[in-house]
């Protein structure tokens, strides 16, 4: 039952809309999706690896420093702002994100629930201490002189670097430890294998039960994160809109259904319920 851009700017009209994001609002900004793409030779460093793994540990920040490089000059794509403007006008009341790349906040978006967590931190697993994205590359540098750290093309971006085992033999780098307390630490986004952070789970759940309307855009919802935040606000009554690039897991559940790419959805849908675009 497909439907068009008019049909969801009309269910969103005059009510409250949590927004759903997955990668698919990402990828015209360039930014590869990072725990979806599933094939089983190309699997992440998951959390035990992580944590219990030397090799993965050290071979993790490695490709995460590659990545940080890239992912620190992405900018938002016109969906990111639309969005923004949507919230700003009381029609979005915020937005539940399986993304970790910041887009929503640098775009301007105020209500953001970053379910796997965010790029932009690092956080010490012994203390909890937690500090910017930015800092932890500058203790690296300052750990590891004269090593660079070659950005690969942005297509190929890893937040969670796939198992690569002769890469990580042949891996430089000296990983820095927590300045307080000289703990292991990790990128604030979650692996493979980790439970979701409480505080944007919270926060998502108050949003899925205040809200009228769930629109879900650019993720195909495979991801359970993303379907729990659904269902929770169905449960409270909320209508479903379902914007995507081909089927999700909620097409069968939703009471509107476009395929559409999200910019385009985004950018359409605040031009028809704000009355002065910009
Ligand atoms: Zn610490």
């Amino acid at each position: 039952m497909p439907h068009d851009v008019a049909a969801i700017a009309d269910t969103m009209r005059g009510r409250r809309t949590l927004v759903v994001t997955g990668a698919g609002i990402s990828t015209a900004a360039g930014v590869p999706d990072y725990r979806n793409t599933g094939a089983p030779e190309r699997r992440s460093i998951e959390y035990e690896d992580f944590v219990l793994h030397e090799i993965w540990y050290r071979y993790l920040w490695w490709r995460n420093e590659m990545s940080w490089t890239l992912l620190e000059h992405v900018s938002p794509t016109a969906g990111h702002r639309a969005l923004a403007r949507l919230e700003e006008a009381g029609l979005v009341i915020g937005i539940a994100t399986q993304n970790v790349d910041r887009l929503h906040t640098q775009a301007g978006s105020r209500r953001v629930a970053e379910l796997h967590g965010t790029f932009d931190a690092v956080v010490c697993l012994h203390c909890g201490a937690r500090f910017t994205r930015a800092h932890m590359s500058e203790m690296i540098h300052a750990a590891n002189p004269g090593l660079e750290f070659p950005a690969p093309p942005l297509a190929n971006l890893e937040i969670l670097a796939a198992k690569d085992e002769d890469a990580a033999r042949r891996n430089p780098i000296t990983v820095p430890a927590c300045p307080r307390c000289d703990g292991m630490l990790k990128p604030d986004v979650v692996f493979f294998g980790e439970p979701l952070p409480k505080a944007p789970v919270r926060a998502a759940s108050a949003m899925a039960g205040s809200c009228d309307v769930v629109l879900t855009v650019g993720t195909s919802l495979a991801v359970s994160t993303g379907m729990w935040v659904v269902m929770q606000a169905m449960e409270n009554g909320a209508q479903l809109a379902v914007a995507n690039r081909g089927p999700t897991e909620a097409d069968r559940l939703a009471d509107l259904i476009v395929d559409a790419e999200a910019d385009e959805l985004l950018v359409a849908l605040a031009d028809s319920l704000l009355e002065d675009p910009p």
